[in-house]
Protein backbone atom coordinates (compact mmCIF):
# COMPACT_ATOMS: atom_id res chain seq x y z
CA UNK A 1 0.00 0.00 0.00
CA UNK A 2 1.29 3.63 -1.27
CA UNK A 3 2.32 5.82 1.71
CA UNK A 4 0.11 9.18 0.55
CA UNK A 5 2.40 12.17 -0.38
CA UNK A 6 3.20 14.91 1.76
CA UNK A 7 1.60 17.80 0.31
CA UNK A 8 -0.66 20.99 1.72
CA UNK A 9 -3.48 21.37 -0.85
CA UNK A 10 -6.89 19.55 -0.21
CA UNK A 11 -8.62 17.98 -3.69
CA UNK A 12 -12.17 18.18 -3.28
CA UNK A 13 -12.09 17.98 0.84
CA UNK A 14 -14.54 15.01 1.92
CA UNK A 15 -15.73 17.60 4.92
CA UNK A 16 -18.02 20.97 4.70
CA UNK A 17 -17.32 23.73 6.96
CA UNK A 18 -17.93 23.98 10.53
CA UNK A 19 -20.64 26.60 11.04
CA UNK A 20 -22.15 24.95 8.34
CA UNK A 21 -22.99 22.32 10.78
CA UNK A 22 -24.23 24.29 13.46
CA UNK A 23 -26.73 26.23 10.83
CA UNK A 24 -28.45 22.40 10.23
CA UNK A 25 -28.73 21.83 14.13
CA UNK A 26 -29.78 24.83 14.29
CA UNK A 27 -32.42 25.27 11.95
CA UNK A 28 -33.89 22.00 13.91
CA UNK A 29 -34.89 23.99 17.14
CA UNK A 30 -39.03 25.54 17.15
CA UNK A 31 -38.88 29.07 16.00
CA UNK A 32 -34.68 29.59 15.58
CA UNK A 33 -32.74 31.27 13.41
CA UNK A 34 -28.94 30.34 12.50
CA UNK A 35 -27.25 33.48 11.98
CA UNK A 36 -23.32 33.83 11.42
CA UNK A 37 -21.00 35.90 13.03
CA UNK A 38 -19.28 36.32 9.63
CA UNK A 39 -18.98 37.58 6.30
CA UNK A 40 -21.86 37.35 3.46
CA UNK A 41 -20.02 35.12 1.51
CA UNK A 42 -19.92 31.94 4.52
CA UNK A 43 -23.56 31.96 4.70
CA UNK A 44 -24.41 32.30 1.00
CA UNK A 45 -22.05 29.05 0.55
CA UNK A 46 -23.73 27.35 3.38
CA UNK A 47 -27.36 28.01 1.82
CA UNK A 48 -26.50 26.99 -1.07
CA UNK A 49 -25.49 23.02 0.21
CA UNK A 50 -28.36 22.86 2.11
CA UNK A 51 -30.78 23.59 0.05
CA UNK A 52 -28.98 21.80 -2.56
CA UNK A 53 -29.42 18.73 -0.21
CA UNK A 54 -32.60 19.38 1.39
CA UNK A 55 -34.90 20.94 -1.67
CA UNK A 56 -35.87 23.41 0.61
CA UNK A 57 -35.36 27.04 1.15
CA UNK A 58 -33.20 28.04 4.10
CA UNK A 59 -32.63 31.50 5.78
CA UNK A 60 -29.54 32.01 7.43
CA UNK A 61 -29.11 35.48 9.31
CA UNK A 62 -25.11 37.01 9.06
CA UNK A 63 -23.76 40.12 10.44
CA UNK A 64 -22.07 40.94 7.19
CA UNK A 65 -18.81 41.84 8.21
CA UNK A 66 -16.34 43.72 5.55
CA UNK A 67 -12.55 43.94 5.71
CA UNK A 68 -12.73 46.85 8.23
CA UNK A 69 -14.41 44.80 10.51
CA UNK A 70 -11.48 42.30 10.21
CA UNK A 71 -9.41 45.27 12.36
CA UNK A 72 -12.05 47.27 14.32
CA UNK A 73 -13.67 43.89 15.26
CA UNK A 74 -17.52 42.82 14.24
CA UNK A 75 -19.47 43.44 17.59
CA UNK A 76 -21.39 46.56 16.20
CA UNK A 77 -22.39 44.64 12.67
CA UNK A 78 -23.63 41.38 15.33
CA UNK A 79 -25.50 43.91 17.36
CA UNK A 80 -27.09 45.63 14.36
CA UNK A 81 -27.54 42.17 12.97
CA UNK A 82 -29.43 40.27 15.68
CA UNK A 83 -31.63 43.57 15.60
CA UNK A 84 -32.77 43.25 12.23
CA UNK A 85 -33.34 39.67 12.75
CA UNK A 86 -35.26 39.77 15.63
CA UNK A 87 -37.63 42.88 13.90
CA UNK A 88 -37.90 40.79 10.94
CA UNK A 89 -38.16 37.22 11.88
CA UNK A 90 -39.78 37.90 15.49
CA UNK A 91 -37.97 34.34 15.95
CA UNK A 92 -37.59 32.54 19.40
CA UNK A 93 -34.45 31.76 19.20
CA UNK A 94 -31.50 32.84 17.38
CA UNK A 95 -28.43 30.73 16.88
CA UNK A 96 -25.44 32.58 16.41
CA UNK A 97 -22.60 30.63 14.86
CA UNK A 98 -18.86 32.10 14.85
CA UNK A 99 -16.65 31.74 11.48
CA UNK A 100 -13.38 31.68 10.80
CA UNK A 101 -13.03 35.52 10.39
CA UNK A 102 -14.78 36.13 13.64
CA UNK A 103 -12.57 33.50 15.48
CA UNK A 104 -9.27 34.79 13.55
CA UNK A 105 -10.00 38.18 14.84
CA UNK A 106 -11.34 36.68 18.17
CA UNK A 107 -14.56 38.26 18.94
CA UNK A 108 -15.42 37.71 22.26
CA UNK A 109 -19.33 36.91 21.27
CA UNK A 110 -20.32 36.04 24.68
CA UNK A 111 -18.98 39.17 25.77
CA UNK A 112 -21.35 40.90 22.70
CA UNK A 113 -23.99 39.10 23.59
CA UNK A 114 -24.12 40.02 27.09
CA UNK A 115 -23.71 43.79 26.10
CA UNK A 116 -26.35 43.38 24.07
CA UNK A 117 -28.71 41.77 26.38
CA UNK A 118 -28.27 44.55 28.56
CA UNK A 119 -28.30 47.70 25.96
CA UNK A 120 -31.56 45.71 24.48
CA UNK A 121 -33.27 43.31 26.66
CA UNK A 122 -36.74 43.10 27.07
CA UNK A 123 -39.85 40.85 27.01
CA UNK A 124 -39.76 40.64 23.01
CA UNK A 125 -35.63 39.86 22.60
CA UNK A 126 -35.36 36.20 21.41
CA UNK A 127 -33.07 33.84 23.42
CA UNK A 128 -29.74 33.66 22.00
CA UNK A 129 -27.51 30.96 22.06
CA UNK A 130 -23.87 31.20 20.70
CA UNK A 131 -21.38 28.18 19.50
CA UNK A 132 -17.59 28.97 18.51
CA UNK A 133 -17.02 27.23 15.21
CA UNK A 134 -14.17 28.16 13.64
CA UNK A 135 -13.63 25.75 10.09
CA UNK A 136 -10.12 25.85 9.85
CA UNK A 137 -10.10 23.52 13.26
CA UNK A 138 -13.31 21.14 12.00
CA UNK A 139 -15.96 19.88 9.95
CA UNK A 140 -19.19 19.90 9.81
CA UNK A 141 -19.53 17.42 11.91
CA UNK A 142 -17.74 19.24 14.84
CA UNK A 143 -20.03 22.05 14.41
CA UNK A 144 -23.07 19.92 14.80
CA UNK A 145 -22.48 18.50 17.96
CA UNK A 146 -21.10 21.69 19.12
CA UNK A 147 -24.49 23.66 17.95
CA UNK A 148 -26.33 20.54 20.36
CA UNK A 149 -24.14 21.13 23.03
CA UNK A 150 -24.12 24.83 23.25
CA UNK A 151 -28.00 24.64 23.09
CA UNK A 152 -28.13 22.18 25.96
CA UNK A 153 -25.64 24.12 28.07
CA UNK A 154 -27.15 27.31 27.47
CA UNK A 155 -31.04 26.54 27.55
CA UNK A 156 -31.66 23.24 29.18
CA UNK A 157 -32.48 24.55 32.81
CA UNK A 158 -35.29 22.85 34.36
CA UNK A 159 -34.78 19.53 36.48
CA UNK A 160 -38.19 18.29 37.87
CA UNK A 161 -38.22 14.65 36.92
CA UNK A 162 -40.80 14.64 34.07
CA UNK A 163 -40.45 10.60 33.12
CA UNK A 164 -39.42 11.71 28.91
CA UNK A 165 -36.17 10.08 27.33
CA UNK A 166 -34.03 12.52 25.23
CA UNK A 167 -32.40 11.80 22.41
CA UNK A 168 -29.21 13.25 20.59
CA UNK A 169 -30.02 11.50 17.25
CA UNK A 170 -26.77 13.02 15.36
CA UNK A 171 -26.64 13.98 11.90
CA UNK A 172 -29.27 11.87 10.19
CA UNK A 173 -31.88 12.62 7.26
CA UNK A 174 -35.14 14.55 8.01
CA UNK A 175 -36.29 10.71 7.20
CA UNK A 176 -34.09 9.44 9.96
CA UNK A 177 -35.46 11.73 12.00
CA UNK A 178 -39.14 10.90 11.66
CA UNK A 179 -38.48 7.01 11.97
CA UNK A 180 -37.17 7.44 15.29
CA UNK A 181 -40.11 9.72 16.31
CA UNK A 182 -41.81 6.56 14.91
CA UNK A 183 -40.04 4.02 16.82
CA UNK A 184 -40.18 6.10 20.12
CA UNK A 185 -43.84 6.53 19.86
CA UNK A 186 -44.52 2.73 19.24
CA UNK A 187 -42.28 1.94 22.23
CA UNK A 188 -44.92 4.29 24.46
CA UNK A 189 -41.96 6.50 25.31
CA UNK A 190 -42.05 10.42 25.45
CA UNK A 191 -39.04 11.61 23.74
CA UNK A 192 -37.44 15.29 23.04
CA UNK A 193 -35.23 14.14 19.92
CA UNK A 194 -32.76 17.20 19.67
CA UNK A 195 -32.71 18.29 16.75
CA UNK A 196 -35.39 17.84 14.91
CA UNK A 197 -35.33 19.34 11.67
CA UNK A 198 -37.56 17.03 9.73
CA UNK A 199 -40.24 19.60 9.20
CA UNK A 200 -38.23 22.90 9.00
CA UNK A 201 -35.94 20.66 6.30
CA UNK A 202 -38.59 18.97 4.72
CA UNK A 203 -41.78 20.16 4.70
CA UNK A 204 -44.79 20.46 2.40
CA UNK A 205 -45.54 23.10 -0.26
CA UNK A 206 -47.28 26.09 1.06
CA UNK A 207 -48.46 28.65 -0.63
CA UNK A 208 -46.79 31.50 1.17
CA UNK A 209 -43.29 31.55 2.34
CA UNK A 210 -43.15 31.50 6.22
CA UNK A 211 -39.95 32.97 7.30
CA UNK A 212 -39.42 30.27 10.13
CA UNK A 213 -41.19 26.97 8.99
CA UNK A 214 -43.16 25.23 11.51
CA UNK A 215 -41.93 22.28 13.29
CA UNK A 216 -38.06 21.65 15.32
CA UNK A 217 -37.68 20.75 18.85
CA UNK A 218 -40.27 22.59 21.00
CA UNK A 219 -38.23 24.94 23.10
CA UNK A 220 -39.77 23.99 26.22
CA UNK A 221 -39.02 20.16 25.60
CA UNK A 222 -35.48 21.91 25.68
CA UNK A 223 -35.45 23.78 29.00
CA UNK A 224 -36.73 20.58 30.37
CA UNK A 225 -34.33 17.74 29.20
CA UNK A 226 -32.18 18.03 32.48
CA UNK A 227 -35.39 16.37 34.38
CA UNK A 228 -35.62 13.80 31.42
CA UNK A 229 -35.27 9.79 32.92
CA UNK A 230 -32.20 9.22 30.32
CA UNK A 231 -30.65 10.76 27.12
CA UNK A 232 -29.40 8.48 24.73
CA UNK A 233 -27.04 9.99 22.31
CA UNK A 234 -26.66 8.63 18.92
CA UNK A 235 -23.01 7.76 17.39
CA UNK A 236 -19.71 6.49 17.35
CA UNK A 237 -17.31 8.96 17.20
CA UNK A 238 -19.29 11.42 19.69
CA UNK A 239 -16.54 14.18 21.04
CA UNK A 240 -15.90 13.68 25.02
CA UNK A 241 -17.91 16.46 26.00
CA UNK A 242 -21.29 16.71 24.32
CA UNK A 243 -24.54 17.26 24.86
CA UNK A 244 -25.15 14.13 26.47
CA UNK A 245 -22.33 14.63 29.03
CA UNK A 246 -23.33 18.53 30.10
CA UNK A 247 -26.75 16.69 30.71
CA UNK A 248 -25.36 13.71 32.48
CA UNK A 249 -22.68 16.40 34.84
CA UNK A 250 -24.83 19.10 34.98
CA UNK A 251 -28.61 17.13 36.19
CA UNK A 252 -27.39 13.63 36.51
CA UNK A 253 -29.18 12.59 33.74
CA UNK A 254 -28.24 9.13 33.09
CA UNK A 255 -26.37 8.66 29.79
CA UNK A 256 -26.40 6.23 27.23
CA UNK A 257 -24.52 6.36 24.22
CA UNK A 258 -24.42 3.88 20.92
CA UNK A 259 -23.79 3.93 17.64
CA UNK A 260 -26.25 4.84 14.95
CA UNK A 261 -28.29 1.97 14.31
CA UNK A 262 -27.58 1.16 11.18
CA UNK A 263 -28.19 -2.53 9.82
CA UNK A 264 -29.46 -5.79 12.03
CA UNK A 265 -26.31 -5.68 15.10
CA UNK A 266 -26.71 -2.08 15.54
CA UNK A 267 -30.50 -1.70 15.27
CA UNK A 268 -30.84 -4.97 17.73
CA UNK A 269 -28.84 -2.66 20.30
CA UNK A 270 -30.81 0.15 19.91
CA UNK A 271 -33.55 -1.44 20.19
CA UNK A 272 -32.45 -3.63 23.24
CA UNK A 273 -31.71 -0.17 25.03
CA UNK A 274 -35.18 1.03 23.65
CA UNK A 275 -37.30 -1.74 25.21
CA UNK A 276 -34.92 -1.43 28.69
CA UNK A 277 -35.61 2.02 28.89
CA UNK A 278 -39.77 1.60 28.08
CA UNK A 279 -40.03 -1.65 30.08
CA UNK A 280 -41.60 -2.92 27.10
CA UNK A 281 -40.71 -5.53 24.13
CA UNK A 282 -39.82 -4.70 20.78
CA UNK A 283 -43.38 -4.10 19.05
CA UNK A 284 -44.63 -6.72 16.44
CA UNK A 285 -44.39 -4.26 13.66
CA UNK A 286 -40.70 -4.17 13.98
CA UNK A 287 -40.00 -7.09 14.99
CA UNK A 288 -41.67 -8.56 11.98
CA UNK A 289 -39.43 -5.88 9.83
CA UNK A 290 -36.10 -7.35 10.83
CA UNK A 291 -37.87 -10.74 9.98
CA UNK A 292 -38.35 -9.57 6.39
CA UNK A 293 -34.62 -7.81 6.26
CA UNK A 294 -33.20 -11.48 7.09
CA UNK A 295 -35.66 -12.97 4.74
CA UNK A 296 -33.94 -10.52 1.75
CA UNK A 297 -30.87 -11.24 2.87
CA UNK A 298 -31.07 -14.78 2.51
CA UNK A 299 -32.40 -14.13 -1.11
CA UNK A 300 -30.40 -11.26 -2.32
CA UNK A 301 -27.01 -12.87 -0.78
CA UNK A 302 -25.63 -14.53 -4.12
CA UNK A 303 -25.74 -10.70 -6.08
CA UNK A 304 -23.75 -9.08 -3.51
CA UNK A 305 -21.50 -11.41 -1.38
CA UNK A 306 -17.94 -10.71 -2.08
CA UNK A 307 -18.30 -7.14 -3.80
CA UNK A 308 -15.35 -4.90 -2.26
CA UNK A 309 -16.69 -1.42 -1.11
CA UNK A 310 -14.89 1.81 -0.19
CA UNK A 311 -16.75 3.79 2.12
CA UNK A 312 -16.63 7.82 2.74
CA UNK A 313 -18.56 10.13 4.43
CA UNK A 314 -19.21 11.57 7.81
CA UNK A 315 -17.11 8.92 10.63
CA UNK A 316 -20.69 8.12 12.76
CA UNK A 317 -22.44 7.11 9.23
CA UNK A 318 -19.62 5.53 7.73
CA UNK A 319 -18.98 3.35 11.31
CA UNK A 320 -22.73 2.25 11.07
CA UNK A 321 -22.31 1.71 7.53
CA UNK A 322 -19.37 -1.01 7.85
CA UNK A 323 -20.86 -3.26 10.15
CA UNK A 324 -24.61 -3.32 7.84
CA UNK A 325 -22.20 -4.26 4.77
CA UNK A 326 -19.75 -7.01 6.50
CA UNK A 327 -23.69 -8.40 7.59
CA UNK A 328 -24.83 -8.52 4.04
CA UNK A 329 -21.90 -10.08 2.90
CA UNK A 330 -19.72 -6.76 0.97
CA UNK A 331 -16.45 -6.71 2.05
CA UNK A 332 -15.46 -3.07 3.15
CA UNK A 333 -11.82 -2.31 1.98
CA UNK A 334 -11.63 1.04 2.28
CA UNK A 335 -13.51 3.28 5.41
CA UNK A 336 -12.54 7.15 4.63
CA UNK A 337 -13.79 10.45 6.02
CA UNK A 338 -12.50 14.35 6.34
CA UNK A 339 -13.02 14.36 10.13
CA UNK A 340 -10.16 13.46 12.99
CA UNK A 341 -11.85 13.04 15.54
CA UNK A 342 -9.30 10.18 16.60
CA UNK A 343 -11.86 7.52 17.09
CA UNK A 344 -12.77 6.51 13.81
CA UNK A 345 -10.18 3.23 13.47
CA UNK A 346 -10.85 2.15 16.76
CA UNK A 347 -14.90 2.66 15.97
CA UNK A 348 -14.37 0.56 12.93
CA UNK A 349 -12.96 -2.48 14.51
CA UNK A 350 -15.54 -2.22 17.72
CA UNK A 351 -18.26 -2.54 15.00
CA UNK A 352 -17.04 -5.20 13.18
CA UNK A 353 -16.02 -7.18 15.83
CA UNK A 354 -17.40 -10.97 16.14
CA UNK A 355 -18.28 -10.48 12.29
CA UNK A 356 -17.13 -12.85 9.60
CA UNK A 357 -14.90 -9.70 7.96
CA UNK A 358 -11.20 -8.70 7.20
CA UNK A 359 -10.44 -5.29 8.98
CA UNK A 360 -10.75 -2.65 6.38
CA UNK A 361 -7.94 0.17 5.66
CA UNK A 362 -9.38 3.07 7.84
CA UNK A 363 -8.31 6.54 6.63
CA UNK A 364 -9.30 10.04 8.97
CA UNK A 365 -8.40 13.54 7.70
CA UNK A 366 -8.73 12.48 3.94
CA UNK A 367 -9.41 14.50 0.83
CA UNK A 368 -10.64 12.56 -2.39
CA UNK A 369 -7.51 12.57 -4.17
CA UNK A 370 -6.63 10.51 -1.13
CA UNK A 371 -9.89 7.91 -1.26
CA UNK A 372 -9.29 7.68 -5.16
CA UNK A 373 -5.61 6.92 -4.65
CA UNK A 374 -5.98 4.28 -2.14
CA UNK A 375 -9.17 2.96 -3.61
CA UNK A 376 -7.37 2.08 -7.09
CA UNK A 377 -4.90 0.00 -5.15
CA UNK A 378 -7.46 -1.79 -3.82
CA UNK A 379 -9.74 -2.82 -6.66
CA UNK A 380 -13.47 -1.95 -5.62
CA UNK A 381 -16.90 -2.87 -6.92
CA UNK A 382 -18.72 0.00 -5.11
CA UNK A 383 -18.11 3.59 -4.15
CA UNK A 384 -20.53 4.40 -1.24
CA UNK A 385 -21.36 8.11 0.24
CA UNK A 386 -22.45 11.13 -0.92
CA UNK A 387 -22.29 13.15 -3.94
CA UNK A 388 -18.85 14.78 -3.45
CA UNK A 389 -17.67 11.28 -4.74
CA UNK A 390 -19.33 11.64 -8.38
CA UNK A 391 -16.27 12.50 -10.13
CA UNK A 392 -14.13 9.73 -8.66
CA UNK A 393 -16.91 7.31 -9.06
CA UNK A 394 -17.58 8.68 -12.88
CA UNK A 395 -13.87 8.61 -13.92
CA UNK A 396 -13.42 5.04 -12.21
CA UNK A 397 -16.54 4.04 -13.92
CA UNK A 398 -17.73 2.54 -10.83
CA UNK A 399 -21.48 3.03 -9.55
CA UNK A 400 -21.84 5.46 -6.86
CA UNK A 401 -24.62 4.27 -4.03
CA UNK A 402 -25.97 7.72 -2.37
CA UNK A 403 -25.99 7.99 1.30
CA UNK A 404 -25.78 10.68 3.73
CA UNK A 405 -24.89 14.72 3.04
CA UNK A 406 -24.80 16.18 0.58
CA UNK A 407 -26.82 15.13 -2.16
CA UNK A 408 -26.37 17.35 -5.22
CA UNK A 409 -26.72 15.31 -7.80
CA UNK A 410 -30.58 13.90 -7.19
CA UNK A 411 -33.65 14.35 -5.74
CA UNK A 412 -34.74 12.98 -3.07
CA UNK A 413 -31.79 12.87 -0.77
CA UNK A 414 -33.85 14.12 2.70
CA UNK A 415 -36.04 11.76 2.31
CA UNK A 416 -32.63 8.90 2.01
CA UNK A 417 -33.74 6.75 5.14
CA UNK A 418 -30.50 4.65 6.69
CA UNK A 419 -31.60 3.90 10.19
CA UNK A 420 -33.77 0.57 11.38
CA UNK A 421 -34.47 -2.67 10.08
CA UNK A 422 -36.68 -0.51 7.49
CA UNK A 423 -33.33 2.04 6.32
CA UNK A 424 -31.51 -1.48 6.54
CA UNK A 425 -34.27 -2.46 4.21
CA UNK A 426 -34.17 -0.18 1.80
CA UNK A 427 -30.02 0.23 1.52
CA UNK A 428 -30.02 -3.76 1.19
CA UNK A 429 -32.32 -3.43 -2.14
CA UNK A 430 -30.45 -0.10 -3.06
CA UNK A 431 -27.14 -1.95 -3.25
CA UNK A 432 -28.35 -4.85 -4.38
CA UNK A 433 -30.06 -3.94 -7.33
CA UNK A 434 -27.28 -1.85 -8.01
CA UNK A 435 -24.90 -4.42 -8.75
CA UNK A 436 -27.77 -6.23 -10.83
CA UNK A 437 -27.82 -3.48 -12.70
CA UNK A 438 -24.39 -3.37 -13.27
CA UNK A 439 -23.92 -6.82 -14.11
CA UNK A 440 -26.61 -6.36 -16.46
CA UNK A 441 -25.14 -3.29 -18.42
CA UNK A 442 -21.94 -4.70 -18.52
CA UNK A 443 -23.38 -8.48 -20.12
CA UNK A 444 -23.06 -8.37 -23.59
CA UNK A 445 -26.52 -10.53 -24.01
CA UNK A 446 -28.26 -7.97 -21.30
CA UNK A 447 -31.30 -9.61 -20.00
CA UNK A 448 -34.04 -12.14 -20.65
CA UNK A 449 -36.84 -14.02 -18.81
CA UNK A 450 -38.72 -16.87 -20.38
S1 LIG B 1 -14.65 27.55 5.81
FE1 LIG B 1 -14.55 29.47 7.02
S2 LIG B 1 -14.43 31.09 5.43
FE2 LIG B 1 -15.18 29.22 4.41
S3 LIG B 1 -17.42 29.35 4.47
FE3 LIG B 1 -16.77 28.19 6.28
S4 LIG B 1 -16.60 29.70 7.91
FE4 LIG B 1 -16.62 30.83 5.96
Amino acid sequence: MSKMPSYTSTTNACKLCKPLGASIAFRGIEGCVPFLHGSQGCATYMRRYIISHFNEPIDIASSSLGEKNAIYGGGPNLKLGLKNVTSKYAPQLIGVATTCLTETIGDDVPMLLAEYRNEFGGSEMPLLVHVSTPSYSGTHMEGFHAAVKAVVEQLASDTIANGSINLLSGFISPADIRYLRGVCDDFGMATTILPDYSDTLDGPAENDYPLIPAGGTPLHAIKQMGGARATIELGATLPAESGGTVLLHRHATPLHRTGLPIGIRATDAFFALLSELSGRAVPAPHAAARGRLIDSMVDGHKYIFGKRAVIYGEEDLVVGLVSFLAEIGVQPVLCASGGKSGRFADAITAALAGLDCELPIVREDVDFFDIETLALELGIDLVIGHSKGYTFARKENLPLIRVGFPIHDRVGGQRILHLGYHGAQALFDLITNTVIDRKQSESPVGYSYM
